[in-house]
């Protein structure tokens, strides 16, 4: 089943939703979203904090 991740859920005022195979597939969507979109830096995006909390976040897709 596939994972999707909004990105509101993590702290965003966005809307944008991330959907892909698996949770590790999300994570790396929502880095390269985080930083293009959002202006985070690799060491915010690599933050253990951070990973953790977009991983609570990733549930199956509706
Ligand atoms: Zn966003």
């Amino acid at each position: 089943m596939a994972k999707e991740l909004h990105c509101r859920d993590v702290g965003f005022d966005c809307e944008a939703v991330v959907v892909a195979e698996s949770d590790d597939e999300v994570l790396a969507q929502v880095a390269e979203h985080a930083k293009s979109v959002h202006g985070m830096t690799d060491e915010q995006i690599e933050d253990p904090e951070f990973g953790s909390q977009v991983k609570a976040q990733i549930h199956d897709q509706a």
